[in-house]
């Protein structure tokens, strides 16, 4: 059977990351890959659904026992991807969507060169400052560091292979999809698997 991809999908605080991604799982028949995180929970936020909301000392056990495919520290708190999910969904051959910081995008990168990596940018500086201010818990300091921590997650746009410019989350996250569907249909690097379909082709000639 063949393996499914793996998607990660960054861009900063405040881009619109979370919008599209739901709507990805919802059209596109891709697993979301719920993440731990010492976080504590947002109102409307669930258990198992948004995050596994995690002790540190679950954390670090997790972490000691190498349970998680990537991990890092995000404003002061702990997020960490399980791997033995992952594992399980790529190799009953579906698709897995990962939503991460640009540091835990390049640990995957590191050892999992195949998957695809899609940058969600903010149309410009001046929106991205309006859209962290209307999420309402801001004050001018943490405004500050959200915007600084922005430029710096977009810093590592050039190792991405995609860049979704969110102006309008229908037409963002409808490119964002068109890039999935375009990786579903692209031809394998593996010479082994594309003489495969070759010789079906072939087959009773
Ligand atoms: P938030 O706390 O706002 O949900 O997420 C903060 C940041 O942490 C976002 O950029 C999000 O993509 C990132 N994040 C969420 N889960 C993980 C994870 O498992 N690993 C890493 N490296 N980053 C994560």
């Amino acid at each position: 059977m063949e393996k499914g991809r793996l998607f990660v999908v960054s861009g900063p605080s405040g881009v619109g990351k979370g919008a599209i991604c739901h709507r990805l799982i919802k059209d596109r028949d891709l697993r979301f890959s719920v993440s731990m995180t010492t976080r504590k929970p947002r109102e409307g936020e669930k258990h198992g659904e948004d995050y596994y909301f995690i002790s540190h000392e679950e954390f670090q056990e997790i972490r000691n026992a190498n349970g998680f495919l990537e991990h890092a520290e995000v404003y002061g708190n702990f997020y960490g991807t399980p791997c033995l999910e992952i594992q399980k969904t790529l190799s009953s051959g579906k698709d897995v969507l990962l939503d991460i910081d640009t540091q835990g995008a390049l640990n995957v990168k590191k050892f999992c060169s195949e998957a695809i990596f899609i940058f969600i940018l903010p149309p410009s500086k001046e929106e991205l400052k309006r859209r962290i201010k209307a999420r309402g818990t801001e004050t001018e300091e943490s405004l500050k560091t959200r915007l600084s921590a922005a430029i710096n997650e977009i810093s590592f746009l050039g190792n991405y292979d995609y860049c979704v410019v969110n102006d309008d989350l229908d037409i963002a996250a409808a490119q964002a999809g068109a890039i999935i569907e375009a990786e579903r249909v692209r031809v394998s690097d593996d010479a082994e698997e594309v003489n495969a379909i070759i010789e079906k082709y072939k087959e009773g000639m």
